[in-house]
């Protein structure tokens, strides 16, 4: 139940984003029934068509909605392998080998909205309401990297005490905790949608990626999920929070609709739909997307009445469509997979992951025996409970390399610069040496002895493939970097 400060709050709130919207001149660019008809159209295997649709997005071009929706209702299982084999190869070609990783960090769940999916919904009394203070954050930041993290994704409910300043505040005492060689280099947000002045006041507290999902992109499902009189309820508002980021120079914005509340086919289209937007806004698309699946949270039966489970042949087929449309944009999996499913997705064109995850609030002062032991602290469960060096070590036997790269948002090659890069075939050739600087850092700082000593070889080899695909120079650099990090300097990236 929302108390009187958050009530008042939300009421004022609204009416602000009413008035606000009154002057939004956007175009909404979710076109239902267009979308309807185009998931409902029958798709018959014709060769030809998939061959040259296969050759077409080998050459990283992407695919309109059209092609992806015909894609998508194709029900061949050797048609799929081929998807999935291009879907392998695009991934390789724009991001290379490489694993980006990171986790959630919880700071609160206190929430004015009642989705009927979240355990954090304002009408679950099973759930605790909490909000960290800036001293509890400076101590889960030291346990979080204590085990080698140094990008975090900071997550928020919505409400009085979780608004912009405590946005803000919250990243300044996560960047400002340094312990020995443990600190955090990039604070990403999960945040409800704000006003572009807010939005300017964590950019200045340097946000690296800004998150918000779309949940259902179709609005009907939309009204159905979001209640009538909550600041979620406002789907104009949500569809264009990322508009309003980049409006306030927020340029690494990242997209996502939550699997398994609506018919898949309609959110990939509208996942498409909203990176075009934005690219034809502000000649970028969007940083990331991410495809979380519905998963059970505490008290919330709204699980087992909901009939558009995503089943795992469903999420390989999201998988490769969206890495074959979009094919500049990284993909994020998350921790709400099993070990196995997420062993496999990873070849589908995964770009980024979370590790050693905790979702729940203050969940990493208390310790990774925990997850999934304080339910009524968090948000749902999760399938992935392994530990970061648990991951890495399934990582390195499956010959990825691991990367805590930070170096794209300090040296300023975010948004267009970063796709820039991407489209040309160089942020690979960047990507690749830091990720073998910061793998070395871990395995210095952080690593069991056996993932130490599995791990160097790994990375001799990838030292090897800077040598046979960068210039001489940047294997000389990569070499000397590396000497530097050994003898005990930290942070040196490209
Ligand atoms: N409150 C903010 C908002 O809604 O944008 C941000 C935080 S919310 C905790 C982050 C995301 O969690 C939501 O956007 C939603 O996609 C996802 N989520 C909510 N309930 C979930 C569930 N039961 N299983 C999996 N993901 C869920
Ligand atoms: Fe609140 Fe976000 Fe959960 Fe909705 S999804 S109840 S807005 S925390």
């Amino acid at each position: 139940m929302n108390t009187l400060k958050e009530l008042t709050w939300k009421q004022e709130r609204i009416a602000k984003i009413n008035k606000y919207l009154e002057t939004e001149n956007r175009k909404d660019f979710i076109d239902d029934t267009y979308i309807t008809s185009l998931i409902n159209k029958r798709s018959t295997v014709d060769k030809p068509r998939i061959a040259e649709l296969i050759a077409r997005s080998k050459t990283i071009k992407g695919l309109s909605p059209e092609d992806a929706a015909y894609l998508i209702n194709i029900d061949d299982k050797d048609v799929w392998e081929g998807l999935y084999e291009a879907a392998r190869y695009v991934k390789n070609e724009v991001y290379g080998n490489r694993i980006v990783l990171f986790a959630p960090m919880y700071l609160s769940n206190e929430c004015v909205n009642d989705c009927v999916y979240c355990g954090f919904r304002e009408s679950n009394d099973a759930m605790k309401d909490k909000v960290m203070s800036y001293d509890e954050i400076k101590e889960e930041v030291k346990a979080f990297t204590s085990v080698g993290h140094k990008r975090v994704l900071t997550v928020f409910g919505e409400g009085p005490n979780s608004d912009a300043n405590y946005i803000a505040g919250s990243m300044k005492t996560i960047y400002a905790v340094k312990n020995g060689n443990d600190e955090i280099r990039r604070v990403n947000i999960n945040a409800a949608p704000q006003f572009v002045d807010e939005y300017k006041m964590i950019k200045q507290a340097q946000i690296g990626t800004y998150q918000v999902f779309q949940e259902t992109y179709n609005k009907e499902r939309y009204k159905q999920l979001h209640g009538k009189d909550h600041i979620k309820s406002i789907y104009k508002w949500r569809l264009f929070a990322l508009h309003r980021a980049q409006e306030a120079g927020i340029s690494d914005v990242a997209i996502g609709a939550l699997f398994g509340i609506y018919d898949w086919r309609f959110e990939v289209l509208g996942l498409m739909y909203h990176a075009a937007d934005m690219d034809r806004e502000f000649g970028v698309g969007t940083h990331t997307i991410s495809f979380p699946r519905f998963e059970p949270a505490i008290n919330t039966p709204f699980y087992n009445n909901n009939k558009y489970k995503v089943t795992d042949d469903d999420m390989r087929r999201i998988v490769t469509v969206l890495r074959l449309s979009v094919p500049y944009t990284g993909m994020i999996l998350t921790a709400r997979e099993t070990p196995e499913f997420r062993r496999e997705l990873i070849q589908l064109g995964v770009s980024q992951t979370d590790a050693g995850t905790n979702i729940a609030i203050g969940g990493y002062t208390n310790g990774q025996d925990q997850v999934n032991k304080v339910m009524e602290k968090q948000q749902f469960e999760i399938g992935d409970k392994r530990s970061l060096d648990e991951y890495i070590s399934e990582l390195v036997d499956d010959g990825y390399i691991p990367s805590f790269c930070t170096a794209d948002y300090r040296c300023g090659r975010v948004g267009c610069d970063f796709m820039a890069l991407a489209k040309t075939g160089k942020m690979k050739k960047l990507c690749i040496p830091n990720a073998v600087l910061t793998f070395e850092e871990y395995l210095l700082d952080y690593a069991s002895p056996a993932v130490k000593v599995k791990g160097e070889k790994l990375l001799n080899k990838y030292v090897e493939f800077v040598r046979g695909n960068a210039t001489p120079a940047m294997h000389k650099q990569v070499e000397d970097y590396l000497a530097r990090i050994r003898k005990g300097e930290r942070d040196l990236y490209f």
